[in-house]
């Protein structure tokens, strides 16, 4: 219905209409885009291919074709490859595969629906579909196992078709990117080339390719209702990602509305500047230190000037993502050494990986049915001492000249995992100071240790939990999900998804309070330090600081300069009595228009 519905939305919308209607996601980063929707497609899988027609035969044969021979090349090397260590008749199945590649077989099959005018990718699914439904449907058990053979034939040619359309798509100057499922390295791979914004049928609000969008500052809509999207690919349209709606072609009023509000928010940029190298202090004199969050995009030189005073969280997992293999000791060492030089005078607090959720690593596969609650973060490597000894170590050494890293631990639930992970880092520790050489009675950095609270069986044990670290680090997109047992990834409970729900501020009150009991310095470093209600409640609650993305920096910063510590601390007595979240967004959301901070929760000022 709802495909049907958009279908229909685009032909009413060819036909002139006067009205657009909107498509509606979530928000899944702030800020508005015109643009281009640039369809991209995942890794090769034949079932997410949407039928589309062809605009030229003769050139959807020829890719066909060019696909069909790398596909023959890449065989004839996989067997290659495989003979020396191969030696029963396992290798026949490339040549069944190049003999269905031939004309009189499959190639032809291929060859005929693109002449019905289905482009190269649509046309094979037909045709692989096809078969693997016949396949799928023999009795023998052998000649049915095949169906699986045909189906990674079709995925080898579509990677190659794929991989070559890649090469030859032009990219548009400017381009919003959309896909079924975008993901973090897909924001990553188009963030240099004109990418302007992101739709994402699937995800949330939470899902590391909106943490990325607005570390990029990209607006992004995420978890949109089904669309067609093939017929959408070159359509222009409009995201807002205040609203997390969508405008598939729309008319010239709409147009010139939100020109105006993009306008509007290149000003409000401009502005803020203004005080981006200044103290980030209240009017009255209380100061929070802003601090960067770093690691999801390749590039940190641009966040230097951005104002912070260091940086507050470094996810390390990007580099490991990166990578078809875990770096070595000597790759990580040369990347920390990078990011930990680059911020001299500061501190840097680096995370040890934490992958698992939605965070995997292409050559280490976790398949859980709850991945959220399973093996991630420090689970995942306390279970493998030598993935954290190595990381540990490659940090100690990168901070031997510059002596600015800290240590941060993810996803503790239990004091024994500090306790395990303090002993690793001493052992490492004491096996690299007898290693390297020192001159001048020198000798190797220990650095300050934390946790980061995203648990919240630790918000219980914070009286022992001080006792062992330097430090604590609260991750609030997490520590949400888990009070609130509402999945930070899926679109169908995004709406429930708040770190304004009266559960989650009374813990990260008691956070606050704990911590100034015990004397331990305390930081956010999930996304509501960068939301201007988020920032004001915590610097009422008593953070010390608040790590965010480098674009919010300045924005946060303007904030804080301009609402006064007692008035802040007012918002937040009266916050802590609603109770449901809607009252608590309606209620802070009324008092920054009254304080005129009213453009940095929508667009314009
Ligand atoms: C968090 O959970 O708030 C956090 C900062 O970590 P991540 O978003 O990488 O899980
Ligand atoms: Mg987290």
């Amino acid at each position: 219905m709802a495909n049907a519905e958009a279908t229909g939305l685009i032909a009413q919308h060819q036909g002139n209409s006067q009205w657009t209607k909107a498509i509606q996601g979530a928000s899944g980063s702030s800020g508005v885009a015109l643009a281009p929707l640039l369809l991209v497609q995942p890794n090769a899988d034949l079932a997410a291919i949407a039928m589309t027609k062809a605009s030229n035969i003769l050139v959807e044969h020829k890719r066909f074709e060019e696909a069909v021979s790398k596909t023959r090349t890449d065989f004839d090397q996989m067997a290659d490859k495989l003979e020396s260590i191969i030696f029963d008749n396992s290798l026949d199945i490339f040549e069944m595969y190049k003999q269905l590649l031939n004309k009189d077989n499959l190639g032809r099959e291929v060859a005929e629906k693109i002449d019905e005018s289905w482009n190269a990718e649509s046309a094979l699914k037909l045709v692989i579909d096809a078969y693997v439904i016949q396949f799928e449907s023999l009795e023998d058990n052998y000649l049915r196992e095949r169906a699986s053979d045909i189906k990674d034939l079709g995925n080898r040619l579509l990677f190659n078709l794929q991989a070559l359309s890649l090469v030859k798509e032009i990219i548009p100057e400017k381009f919003i990117l959309v896909a079924e499922d975008v993901t973090a390295s897909m924001v990553a791979e188009y963030q240099h080339l004109g990418l302007r914004g992101i739709v994402s049928l699937q995800g949330s609000n939470n899902s590391h390719a909106a943490i990325l969008a607005r570390a990029l500052a990209l607006p992004a809509v995420m978890g949109i209702e089904r669309i067609p999207l093939g017929k959408l690919d070159k359509h222009l349209c409009i995201i807002d990602g205040y609203s997390g709606e969508l405008f598939v072609d729309p008319n010239e009023a709409l147009i010139r509305e939100y020109e105006h509000l993009i306008a509007e928010e290149t000003a409000l940029a401009v502005k803020v500047k203004e005080v981006e190298q200044l103290p980030s202090i209240t009017p009255d004199g209380k100061e929070i230190e802003l601090l960067l969050n770093a690691g999801l995009s390749s590039g940190f030189e641009h966040s230097k000037n951005s104002g912070a005073t260091g940086i507050g969280l470094y996810r390390t997992e990007i580099p490991f993502m990166s990578k078809s293999y875990f770096p070595s000791e000597l790759e990580q060492t040369s990347l920390y050494r990078q990011v930990l030089e680059a911020f001299p005078e500061q501190l840097v607090t680096m995370r040890t990986l934490d992958v698992g959720g939605d965070k995997s690593l292409p050559y280490f596969p976790i398949n859980e049915d709850n991945p959220f609650l399973g093996w991630r973060g420090i689970r995942i490597t306390l279970d493998h001492p030598e993935i954290f000894l190595l990381q540990i170590r490659a940090m100690l050494r990168a901070n031997v000249n510059s002596q600015n890293l800290e240590i941060m631990l993810p996803m503790i639930s239990s004091v024994a995992e500090v306790d395990e992970a303090i002993r690793l880092i001493n052992q490492a520790h004491f096996e690299l100071s007898s290693e390297l050489e020192f001159s001048n009675n020198k000798t190797l950095a220990r650095p300050r240790i934390g946790i980061m609270i995203e648990v919240p069986s630790v918000i219980f044990q914070l009286a022992d939990l001080a006792k062992k670290v330097d430090f604590f680090s609260v991750g609030s997109n997490d520590l949400t999900q888990y009070l609130l047992a509402v999945d930070r990834n899926n679109a169908r409970v995004a709406s429930i998804y708040s770190s304004y729900h009266p559960a989650v501020l009374k813990a990260l009150h008691l956070i606050a309070q704990e911590s100034k009991k015990h004397a331990i310095p305390l930081s956010l470093c999930g996304e509501l330090a960068s939301e201007p209600a988020g920032a004001l409640l915590l610097l009422a609650m008593g953070y010390d600081k608040l790590s965010m993305n480098p674009h919010n920096i300045s924005r946060i910063k303007w904030v804080i300069r301009h609402v006064e510590f007692k008035i802040a601390q007012t918002i937040l007595s009266k916050a802590l009595t609603f109770s449901n979240a809607k009252q608590v967004h309606s209620y802070l959301n009324e008092q920054l228009e009254l304080l005129e901070l009213g453009g940095f929760v929508r667009a314009g000022m």
